[in-house]
């Protein structure tokens, strides 16, 4: 079981310490949401009530749409390793006004966010490591329009600076916090990647047999002429800037198929640990 206590030190609103500065942070527990779980579909829409701690308020919530989406997705594809970890935040949360609260104050850009909407989602999906260098450069491109910031790998970006940068955060999970005055946008953030990891994106990382044993052949015919003979001769020759662009070829091959490795290790960390308790 997660301490509720141990949740205290959840997301902040960015922008988060650099990552250089990281070291009190770096050490505590990431801030899981307390999971809402159920069987029925858009039963997240529903969402429920909480009692504002500050004022013992009663409070009605429902999330964003585009939490909605992502919660559906995660439950949809549940078989294939995701889940979502929480939508409204547990009692340590909800002493705050942070993203899993329908009060957050976490408005953006003169907009304010809206009483009893919940703008934040916490998620777990295959491969996380490539899941961030997935959606980064999407988000930087422009996709995802209501994504005010997110955590994941222990890392945050920000729409603050297009989300250029890198900051430190307690989160190892994906925490997405929404942006006030996108409450109808839609989402499929981890459709997306489903799609893209399992149907010609990933897979294109799936370099043939036959193919590394040519790249391998390559290198070595590549190697017999720079270290034979004359180093000096070769390195003045025109035949380098031919090898330059197979060298360049040879590099992409081999960070293609260190991400195909990389996702099989997750895979295999995801069969062999529990599931996270939430
Ligand atoms: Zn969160």
């Amino acid at each position: 079981m997660i301490d509720p206590e141990a949740l205290a030190a959840e997301e902040t609103p960015p922008p988060a310490r650099p990552l250089a500065g990281q070291s009190a942070a770096a050490g505590a527990r990431s801030g899981i949401a307390t999971a809402v779980r159920s069987a029925v579909p858009n039963a997240i829409r529903d969402g429920g009530v909480v009692i504002r701690p500050s004022t013992g308020a009663r409070v009605r919530w429902t999330p964003i749409e585009a939490v909605a989406d992502e919660y559906d997705a995660a439950q949809a594809m549940r078989s294939r390793g995701y889940s979502c970890l929480g939508v409204i935040g547990n009692a340590s949360h909800l002493r705050g006004s942070g993203g899993h609260t329908p009060w957050c104050s976490e408005g953006y850009a003169g907009r304010a966010c809206k009483v009893g909407k919940v703008y934040a989602i916490d998620l777990e999906a295959p491969n996380m490591t490539g899941l961030e260098r997935w959606l980064i450069p999407r988000l930087r491109a422009g996709s995802y329009k209501w994504v005010y910031y997110l955590n994941i790998n222990g890392h945050q970006y920000t729409r603050k600076d297009s989300f250029r940068g890198r900051y430190s955060s307690a989160d190892q999970h994906l925490h997405l916090s929404g942006l006030a005055g996108h409450e109808n946008d839609n989402s499929s953030i981890l459709r997306d990647y489903e799609n893209f990891r399992t149907n010609g994106g990933e897979d294109m990382a799936q370099v043939p047999q036959a193919q590394w044993d040519r790249v391998r052949k390559q290198l070595d015919s590549i190697d017999d002429v720079v270290h034979g003979g004359n180093g000096a001769a070769y390195r003045e020759s025109a035949m380098k800037r031919d090898h330059q662009s197979q060298v360049e070829q040879l590099k992409e091959y081999v960070d293609q198929r260190l991400n195909t490795i990389e996702a099989k290790l997750d895979a295999l960390l995801g069969t062999t640990t529990p599931p996270p308790t939430a």
